[in-house]
C-alpha cells in the first residue's frame, strides 16, 4: 500500500474529512466530568479506541490522538506528571489501532494549561521539555504529524510548531480558537486576531494553519479562514464547535444537530482543505458531512 504523506496530499491539492469532538465522547463512554481523558489511553484505551473509530467509520479521514491534556502541567493536576511519554506513547498507538489504511493520525498537543513567562509562571524551557516528551513518543509510534489546536497564546504556539519542526515531524498544523469581538471581528481570548495568528504560526515553520472551538458559529469560520487566506498560501484546517452550548437543567448542550452542521462544514470545506468538528460534534455529525461532501 503506497499512502502519500499528508502535507504532499495537501499540497496536491487534496482534501480531508477530519475528526469530531474526543472530550464530549469521553464523557459518553464515562468519564467523569474534571476525570483525566488523557489517562484513558492507559487504562480504557479500548474505549478510546472505539470512539476513534466510530469516526473512522464515519468518514473522518485524519484522527488526532487523545492528548489534548498530555504535559506535565495538567497531568499533575491528577498525579500523573511522570506519565507525558507513556500516556503520548500509549494514545498514539490507539489511533493508529482504530485508523483504517488511508486514515491518518496527528498527535494533538492542546494549551498547557497556564501562561508562560513572563505573564505567567510557565517557563520555555519547561514547556519545551514536557511537550518534547509527547512529540517525541508520537513520532517514535509514526504519526503523520503533530497538531497544536485550541491555541490562544502566540509564544505558546510559535514555541511548539518551532519544536516539533525540531524534532522532524512530517506535518505540523497549527490552530487557534478565535472568539467574535464587539464590533467586528475575531480574536483569541489573547487578543490575536487570525491573520497574525496565521503569520506568526507560518513564520515559525507550520505547514497547516487552521482555527478551531471558540465562541463561534460554525458559519463565523468563512471569515476567519478569509483573514488567513489572505496571509498565508498554507492549506488550512477548519474544525468548529455544534454551536455554542447552554446549560439545560446540568447537561451541556451544543445546539447545532448532525443535519444542522453538515451544510455549514460543506461551506466551509469550499475556503479549507481540512474540515472537522470540535466540540459538540459526534461521529454522526461527521457522517452527515461525509455524506453531503460525497
Ligand atoms: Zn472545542
Amino acid at each position: 500500500m503506497t499512502r502519500p504523506l499528508l502535507l504532499d496530499a495537501l499540497r496536491g491539492g487534496a482534501t480531508f474529512v477530519g475528526d469530531g469532538g474526543m472530550g464530549t465522547e469521553l464523557q459518553l463512554a464515562g468519564l467523569e466530568p474534571g476525570g483525566c481523558g488523557d489517562e484513558w489511553n492507559l487504562s480504557h484505551a479500548a474505549a478510546v479506541q472505539a470512539i476513534q473509530r466510530r469516526y473512522a467509520e464515519a468518514g473522518a479521514q485524519i484522527l488526532l490522538t487523545n492528548t489534548f491534556g498530555t504535559n506535565q502541567f495538567v497531568l499533575s493536576r491528577y498525579d500523573l506528571a511522570e506519565q507525558v511519554a507513556e500516556i503520548a506513547r500509549a494514545a498514539a498507538m490507539n489511533a493508529r489501532a482504530a485508523a483504517g489504511p488511508h486514515t491518518y493520525v496527528l498527535g494533538d498537543i492542546g494549551p498547557c494549561g497556564g501562561f508562560l513567562e513572563p505573564l505567567g509562571e510557565i517557563s520555555e524551557d519547561a514547556l519545551r521539555q514536557t511537550w518534547r516528551l509527547a512529540i517525541q513518543a508520537m513520532l517514535d509510534v509514526g504519526v503523520a504529524g503533530i497538531i497544536f489546536e485550541t491555541m490562544t497564546a502566540l509564544d505558546e504556539i510559535t514555541l511548539g510548531v518551532r519544536l516539533a519542526r525540531e524534532l522532524g515531524a512530517p506535518l505540523v498544523a497549527a490552530s487557534m480558537a478565535y472568539d467574535p469581538v464587539r464590533g467586528g471581528g475575531f480574536r483569541t481570548m489573547m487578543g490575536v486576531s487570525p491573520a497574525d495568528g496565521a503569520r506568526a504560526c507560518a513564520a515559525a515553520g507550520a505547514d497547516v494553519i487552521g482555527a478551531n472551538c471558540g465562541r463561534m458559529e460554525p458559519e463565523d469560520f468563512v471569515a476567519v479562514a478569509g483573514e488567513m487566506a489572505a496571509v498565508t498560501d498554507a492549506p488550512l484546517m477548519l474544525q468548529p464547535n455544534a454551536g455554542q452550548p447552554r446549560l439545560e437543567g446540568t447537561a451541556i448542550v451544543y445546539p447545532r444537530g448532525p443535519e444542522s452542521l453538515a451544510p455549514a462544514l460543506l461551506e466551509l470545506a469550499r475556503h479549507a482543505a481540512i474540515v472537522g468538528g470540535c466540540c459538540g460534534t459526534t461521529p454522526a455529525h461527521i457522517a452527515a458531512f461525509a455524506r453531503a461532501r460525497g
